[in-house]
């Protein structure tokens, strides 16, 4: 793939990368998909439009038209109309459908994988881990709508009551840029079991994918205006937030935004969830294997580029095996393989954006004047395949000397950057560990077992690992404490979030009346 091969072949060698690669000629135009059918947004009340940029080259693909009043209205109507259709099917049958989606989604995993690869600038194998993990969330809950059901209870004098599980309505979602795919299946997915419809809003970052998904839920058996997507940025995703025709609205993103789409909801009292943002500990015990402890850490901080919003990225070493750790962590570290997302060897793709990757250097030499050592990474890379040369490429960065009141200790980077800390006393870590706004993860690495669930137990977050990070097993809830979350998915309890309770009493008897 050097510029010294004969013409003819540097051409077809070009071409030959550029499908593995998406170049802007191979990509569709992401459009909306509403009703059933991939449709272009007019947006002639909002004439804005966004740059859809391949991480992995700075190449602009497309411009895509942000949807607007017409269009967001256009899609909840859609969802409104397949609304009483869907919810009267009993749970066996939505479930047929979930399952069969599944099943074409494993089938259809490299090209999902690919376009996600397009989108994000993740590895290849990553995208591939994502969008089969994304098949059995959907297989989980299609295999689940067959059990939703309400309860009965026996009252006095023969009278009883039951309750019905209802669907919300339309459910409105709107999703991050890191997992797009995921995103969408892991909302749509437990909605349309309880038989709500949906209309989805991706990131701008990453449209391609969610569409995709609408096609192969139609495939499977979704009546039209099942699933919707429509394209665009903040305001749009306003536009669906405020919407009267939305019962709900599921959401994944920062806080702040979180904040806003509370806010957007309250004028209705609309459900929310929300999965937003994190700054969670990994605590690592000096009775730890420490080789497990190091590659733990590295799941916990480097995975996708570090774009992960439950990563660890406090990591809190006891003082006498912290050299150790240290040592061995840079050692792993330096053998990961930055470049080309499209290749198989490759560990570190792309960030997502120019802007993603001066926000994360920013935060390394802001730490470096606040006192902390880089010992591994915190650079840009230039990485030596020239199709690549407009993409941006962070070397993982391990800090040192840290301490709890660091910017880059409190705030969330959403990038490859690992704060170590160290700590004398499990008291003391626990008590560190938890003065953060933030309740999404939480880790710990010891061989003590008691030690292990007490630590558990005293963090203040929703998903813990013991021994392991950023594991998402489906069945597992996932969701966060504190400004971290509201809500909990790919689990059964996600259910509850997407469906209500009507309970109806049933008299027996004569009414007994005092008056
Ligand atoms: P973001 O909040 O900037 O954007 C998320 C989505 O919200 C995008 O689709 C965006 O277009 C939309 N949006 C922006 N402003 C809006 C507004 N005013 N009203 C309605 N919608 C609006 O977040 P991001 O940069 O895309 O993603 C990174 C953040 O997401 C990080 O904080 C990360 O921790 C968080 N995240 C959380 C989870 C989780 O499960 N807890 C998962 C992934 C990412």
């Amino acid at each position: 793939m050097r510029l010294r091969v004969s013409g003819q072949i540097y051409t077809c060698l070009r071409r030959r990368y550029t499908t593995v690669t998406g170049s802007a000629a191979q990509v569709q135009q992401p459009l909306n998909y509403v009703n059933g059918q991939r449709d272009q947004p007019q947006g002639r009340d909002q004439a804005s439009r966004f740059d859809l940029i391949n991480p992995a080259t700075g190449e602009v693909l497309r411009q895509v038209q942000n949807s607007g009043v017409e269009e967001v209205d256009g899609a909840i109507r859609a969802a409104q109309q397949a609304l009483p259709s869907w919810s009267r099917q009993s749970g066996f049958d939505r479930g047929q459908v979930l399952r069969k989606a599944a099943q074409l989604i494993r089938e259809r995993c490299e090209e999902l994988a690919r376009t996600e690869v397009l989108d994000t600038g993740k590895p290849i194998w990553e995208a591939r881990y994502d969008i089969q993990g994304c098949a059995d969330t959907i297989d989980y809950y299609g295999g689940l709508a067959a059990a939703i059901t309400g309860e009965f209870t026996q009252l006095a004098g023969g009278s009883f009551a039951y309750t019905i599980r209802e669907a919300l309505g339309v459910v409105g979602a709107i999703g991050a840029w890191n997992y797009p795919f995921q995103m969408a299946a892991w909302k749509s997915s437990p909605a349309l079991a309880c038989g709500n419809t949906v209309v989805f809003k991706p990131s701008p970052f990453t449209p391609l994918t969610a569409v995709m998904l609408g096609e192969i839920y139609r495939e499977a058996g979704l009546l039209d205006g099942g699933y919707n997507v429509i394209q665009g940025e903040g305001e749009t995703g306003q536009l669906l937030c405020r919407h009267p025709g939305v019962a709900k609205m599921s959401f994944t993103g920062s806080v702040p935004t979180g904040s806003r789409i509370m806010e957007a909801c309250a004028q209705d009292i609309k459900y929310v969830t929300l999965e937003l943002g994190g700054k969670s500990p990994l605590i690592i015990f000096s009775d730890a294997d420490i080789d497990n402890a190091v590659k733990g850490a590295m799941l916990a901080n480097f995975s996708n580029q570090g774009q992960v919003c439950s990563n660890g990225t406090r990591v809190f070493v006891q003082k006498d095996v912290a050299q150790q750790f240290l040592e061995k962590l840079v050692e792993r570290t330096r053998k990961m393989k930055i470049g080309d997302p499209n290749a198989e060897d490759t560990t570190v793709g792309a960030t997502i954006s120019s802007s993603q990757a001066d926000k994360v250097m920013a935060y390394v030499e802001g730490a470096k004047k606040e006192g902390a050592t880089v010992v591994y990474g915190g650079e840009r890379v230039s990485v030596s395949d020239p199709w690549l040369a407009g993409g941006h490429y962070l070397s993982p960065c391990i800090l040192a000397d840290c301490h709890d009141d660091m910017t880059v200790v409190r705030e969330e980077v959403f990038g490859s950057v690992m704060s170590v800390l160290t700590f004398d006393t499990e008291e003391e870590v626990l008590r560190r560990a938890n003065d953060t706004e933030f309740g999404l993860a939480g880790g710990v690495f010891t061989r003590d077992l008691s030690r292990a669930h007490r630590v558990a137990a005293g963090m203040e977050a929703g998903s813990l690992y013991v021994n392991n990070y950023n594991i998402y097993p489906v069945g597992v809830p996932f969701g966060g404490y504190k400004k971290s979350g509201i809500g909990r998915e790919n689990g059964r309890d996600t259910l509850d979030y997407y469906s209500q309770i009507k309970s109806v009493y049933v008299e027996m008897n004569d009414v007994d009346c005092p008056y």
